[in-house]
């Protein structure tokens, strides 16, 4: 699969552009809050052959611009269903982050999905893992290199659980399942850098607990909820 990052908006998010190499078919993955992502997808030459919106979870800085990218491209949106809850505060999400101009419409979902689902894209298979913590349905999307992580595990650190909605301890045990996966799968994070399974397994401060569970030798790390 060939990914183009796009860094968008106020909250400097990744979004990205997926692209199956067979068939040319693309998938846009999170939104920005601001109309940068339509700006800069619509700059593309040849324009690319956008079959479907995906999402990793539903803050502003990942969903806000929903409607204006259906607007302009009118495919199958697909998003976590855990995170609904989540999803139905978008148009208040800004004043619960004290910033009422960012008030965003909620635009519309076709595909609610869940934990194991698959979607098709051309001939690439994209895999749903669910990771809640950082929000009720956080979640992320893999095919057998590259994974798009939201804000659930960033380059050297993790997804914040102090905000409303967040669970500390099931971004504990998530963590726990998406280093399960091999460790050579490239990490696409709604912020910062591409880094790996393996290099956060051996070196993320935030995940000493899961490096003591395994034996797996590596800073101690800190600990941030109960049972890390
Ligand atoms: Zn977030």
């Amino acid at each position: 699969m060939k990914i183009q990052c796009f860094t968008v908006g106020a909250f400097q998010v990744n979004t990205y552009l997926l692209t199956d190499p067979a068939t040319g078919q693309s998938a846009i993955l999170d939104t920005g809050e601001s109309d940068e992502l339509v700006r800069r997808l619509k700059a593309i030459q040849p324009p690319p052959d956008i079959r479907m919106i995906l999402l990793t979870h539903t803050h502003i800085d990942h969903a806000g611009a929903l409607t204006l990218l259906q607007a302009e491209w009118d495919v199958p949106t697909y998003c976590p269903l855990l995170d609904e809850p989540l999803y139905d505060t978008l148009p208040m999400q800004g004043t619960m982050f004290g910033m009422p101009q960012l008030n965003r419409p909620k635009g519309r979902i076709d595909h609610w999905v869940k934990d194991g689902e698959t979607v098709q894209l051309g001939q690439t298979t994209l895999h749903f893992l669910s990771t809640p913590g950082h929000t009720p349905g956080q979640g992320c999307w893999h095919d057998d290199d590259d994974i798009l992580v939201g804000d659930t595990l960033f380059s050297g650190s993790i997804g914040r659980t102090d905000f409303p909605l967040s669970t500390p301890a099931l971004q504990v045990e998530s963590l726990r399942r998406l280093t399960q996966l091999p460790g050579h799968l490239r990490v696409h994070s709604g912020h910062g850098p591409v880094t790996t399974i393996g290099h956060e397994l051996k070196t993320n401060p935030f995940l000493g607990y899961i490096r003591r569970e395994r034996g797996i030798d590596g800073p101690r790390g800190m600990s941030w909820a109960p049972g890390t």
